[in-house]
């Protein structure tokens, strides 16, 4: 039960007082008996709050010093304060370590910063990673220390929901992949991995695949060359059960060669997108020309189908990229509509300059794609109908080219579609990919 020590020092008070009177009335002056008697109470409580501030002043763990009554209650009171309190910190420290160890042992690099980019602290792997020092690096903005342009680019944007791989400074041939996850009040926590062994797996694999399609473009040549030759042969002799076998079954054999050819250039196109520079060179593409001799293709393709292929560009608009590419990206989508849309079916290419670009859309009355489809139609060999892709002439590899072209062009490729309706593909390239020629002729004039 706790002790009442209000009024136990009132009783004692009344005591005091109460004595000391006695005592001056005794002696025949009440009043210094009373002076006399608070004074000495007075010095004594003075001395045990000297006792308590030269026991708090002193080191840790030193026992309080010995009191009866009040002032024992009173040191009792804090030394059980003050091991409580040691026991917690104890138990945080302990966490602390185990947190320090663990992620000391770890061999992705973590580090923490605060709002302003400053580092706060790292683990050991990200010091052996990124070279940071303890001593000399603590407080320093990150981006002084990783200086890499795309590292800069990719901190400052704080678009963070993709990984940034780039070589690493300290160590040719090594690279890291760096993510950040922003926490609090703006701080940012940053891992970092290497990245190296994916890294030398994926060139392999893009080797392998270049390679091999490089190695099978000869002999395709070779039988396709030889399937048109004795096609042509075949022409001259005399209609038999035999001739007409022969016709089927080289008629045949053109078709699949056919396919595997443009499945090989393809596969080399894509290869040679995915390992050349990320940016694309900066030639002046005429637009209108471009779209215009694609349709003109896209005609052709259609053929007896008779779709209604239209196209709505302004003839002074160019696009700084490589016409090549942007030939092979714009060729697959419009090739596309017209291979998923039924006959007389409408097709609409046409450009529209916006705020911070502009985008070229190719639309189609076609059979449309289910929702699920849509995020994964630019994966190489995705199809949502198998049999309808090959049976139209179709590698699987289109739009995975379109995506690659976007991305080596700084643009953005939209998909939007409705079952039964048709489809919508835009692609949006930012201000910096787009030159007007009357405004390139009025500088060049003036
Ligand atoms: P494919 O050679 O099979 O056409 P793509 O990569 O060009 O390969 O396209 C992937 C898939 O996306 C196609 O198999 C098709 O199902 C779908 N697709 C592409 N364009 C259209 C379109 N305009 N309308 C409907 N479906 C389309």
């Amino acid at each position: 039960m706790k002790r009442d020590w209000k009024s136990e020092l009132i009783q004692r008070l009344i005591l005091l007082v109460g004595g000391s009177a006695c005592l001056g009335w005794l002696v025949g002056e009440i009043a210094w008996g009373l002076v006399a008697g608070l004074s000495v109470y007075l010095g004594w409580v003075l001395w045990q709050a000297s006792r308590l501030a030269g026991w708090l002043d002193a080191e840790d763990d030193v026992e309080p010093p010995e009191a009866q009554g009040f002032w024992g209650e009173v040191f009792d009171s804090i030394y059980r304060l003050q091991r409580r309190h040691h026991r917690s910190m104890d138990k945080l420290q302990a966490v602390i370590d185990r947190v320090k160890d663990s992620t000391g042992a770890l061999n992705s690099g973590i580090i923490m910063l605060d709002q302003q980019g400053n580092l706060e602290w790292w683990n050991r792997a990200a010091a052996r990673l990124l070279g940071f020092r303890h001593a000399y690096d603590v407080g320093q903005v990150v981006t002084n220390l990783i200086r890499d342009p795309r590292f800069v680019e990719y901190f400052e944007q704080q678009k963070y929901k993709e990984p940034l791989e780039i070589p690493s400074a300290l160590k040719e041939d090594c690279y890291l992949q760096f993510s950040i996850t922003l926490y609090g009040k703006g701080s940012r926590l940053m891992l970092v991995s290497d990245v190296t062994r994916l890294h030398q797996l994926e060139s392999m694999r893009k080797d392998f695949v270049a390679n091999v399609s490089h190695e099978m473009r000869t002999p395709l040549t070779v039988i396709t060359g030889y399937i048109e030759t004795m096609s042509d042969t075949l022409l001259d002799e005399e209609e038999s059960p035999k001739v007409r076998m022969w016709r089927r079954a080289l008629g045949q054999m053109q078709e699949q060669s056919t396919r595997m050819q443009n499945l090989v250039s393809d596969l080399l196109l894509l290869s040679k997108l995915e390992t050349a520079n990320q940016i694309a060179e900066h030639d002046e593409v005429h637009l209108h020309q471009l779209l215009n001799n694609i349709a003109t293709d896209a005609q052709a393709l259609s053929g007896e189908e008779n779709h209604n292929i239209t196209v709505s560009c302004d003839p002074d608009i160019c696009l700084a990229g490589s016409e090549h590419e942007l030939r092979s990206a714009f060729s697959n989508l419009i090739f596309n509509a017209v291979r998923y849309t039924p006959a007389e079916g409408r097709i609409t290419i046409s450009w529209h300059d916006d705020r911070d670009g502009g985008q070229l859309i190719v639309e189609d009355t076609g059979e449309g794609i289910e929702p699920q489809h849509i995020p994964r139609l630019t994966e190489r060999f995705y199809r949502v109908d198998r049999s309808r892709s090959i049976r139209t002439g179709g590698t699987g590899l289109g739009l995975a080219i379109v995506k690659y072209v976007m991305i080596r062009h700084s643009a953005r490729l939209g998909i939007s579609s409705q079952l039964g309706k048709g489809s919508r593909f835009s692609c949006h390239f930012p201000t910096s990919r787009l030159l007007h020629l009357k405004n390139s002729r009025a500088i060049a004039q003036a």
